[in-house]
């Protein structure tokens, strides 16, 4: 049924209030059901028309229409309910102001939504507490492009065109790059050492910066290989930089993020960029170094007790003289770098059996992090 003004006689604010309140629904209800431009112009009209408009017919009735002594309440009561009425007769559009009616009929009593927390993911974690204890040792943060050029992944960290080291990389290129010199072809970067050259370029020694970024091999997809995952990766130069330094560094940094009773262990190793190269070992920290859990074998070590952290080594004197204009002559400065595998500590760190669970974005293994 339409809505018609009511002759009021009870004047009191509360009765006015009920008033306002039915003609304000009343007029969310209509505003609803408009259907059509022509029926949008009638409701409209019908609200609004200074003649005989609905808001008209409530001055005249309820304000003059007031007693004397109930004017100033009935004044504020209706110049709220015009204003209220006008913005919703302005809100109406066709196919219903239903909108403004939802709005108007909000249930205050229902709980909010609650958005779930979340977690941060392991790998993350595990980036930044090593960033954060290489932070407290002056490092800074660098960051490069994931697509790199051959120049940069592979030609400036002394890997020259044809090196046999090349070929163990298993590197994604990247299509139609076949017309271009070699070393401006482009590729996904197979480490985060490019970023040691193009910080080079940009920075004077001395420098100490950590790396941490994703990678790409075209490796298939197992319990311990992904063709994306994710390294941190370190470079110090400065003049008299030696291998002790390098070995104080990272025992400190092992012991930081593994606990102050790991041992470091350093085995020769072979790298391009890098002369002498190590590998990294500290003590299991899952077995303490004994091989065994109980009776049972110690898995993440094989039983040796030791676990291969990262590879390292003093910066490879050809690498330098790819900077050298910067400041990186071979005979005046000396540094070290390393580099480890930032899913493949955080699988050590939380006992997790499988790299792929830490890409799938499954919940309910995310959850058990938080
Ligand atoms: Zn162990």
């Amino acid at each position: 049924m339409a809505y018609t003004v009511p002759k009021l006689t009870d004047y009191s604010a509360a009765a006015l209030e009920k008033a306002a309140g039915e003609c304000v629904r009343a007029c969310g209800e209509e505003a609803a059901a408009v259907r059509s431009e022509a029926e949008l112009k009638a409701f409209r009209d019908r609200w609004l028309a200074r003649k005989s408009g609905i808001l008209t017919l409530i001055n005249d009735l309820w304000l003059k229409g007031a007693p004397k002594e109930a004017k100033r309440e009935a004044g504020i009561q209706v110049n709220a309910l015009k204003a209220r009425v006008t913005e919703l007769v302005e809100a109406a559009h066709v196919g219903g102001g239903a909108a403004s009616f939802a709005a108007e009929s909000v249930d205050i009593t229902l709980p909010g939504a609650r958005r779930p927390m979340g977690a941060e993911h392991p790998v993350i974690k595990t980036r930044n507490e090593i960033v954060a204890v290489f932070q407290k040792l002056g490092y800074s943060v660098a960051e490069g492009p994931v697509v790199e050029t051959d120049y940069y992944n592979f030609e400036a960290l002394n890997f020259p065109p044809n090196h046999p080291a090349r070929d163990t990389q298993d590197t994604l290129f990247i299509a139609g790059q076949q017309a271009k010199p070699q070393r401006e072809r482009l590729l996904l970067r197979t480490h985060t050492s490019p970023v040691q050259i193009r910080t080079m370029e940009k920075l004077r020694p001395p420098i100490r910066i950590v790396i941490p970024g994703v990678v790409h091999r075209n490796d298939p997809p197992d319990a311990s290989h992904s063709p994306m995952f994710n390294q941190i990766e370190g470079l110090a130069v400065d003049t008299n930089i030696t291998f002790g330094d390098l070995k104080g560094t990272l025992d400190f940094a092992m012991k930081a993020l593994f606990g102050s009773s790991v041992k470091t262990h350093f085995r020769p190793s072979f790298f391009p960029f890098t002369e002498p190269s190590a590998e990294l070992y500290v003590t299991c920290f899952i077995c303490g170094g004994s091989g065994k859990r109980g009776s049972d074998p110690c898995r993440p070590c094989k039983q040796t007790g030791w676990i291969e952290v990262l590879g390292c080594g003093m910066v490879d004197p050809n690498v330098f003289e790819f900077v050298k204009d910067n400041g990186y002559d071979p005979k005046r400065v000396s540094g070290f770098a390393f580099g480890m595998g930032t899913d493949r500590l955080a699988l050590l760190k939380y006992g997790v059996d499988d790299l792929q669970l830490f890409f799938q974005g499954d919940v309910r293994f995310l959850e058990m992090f938080g």
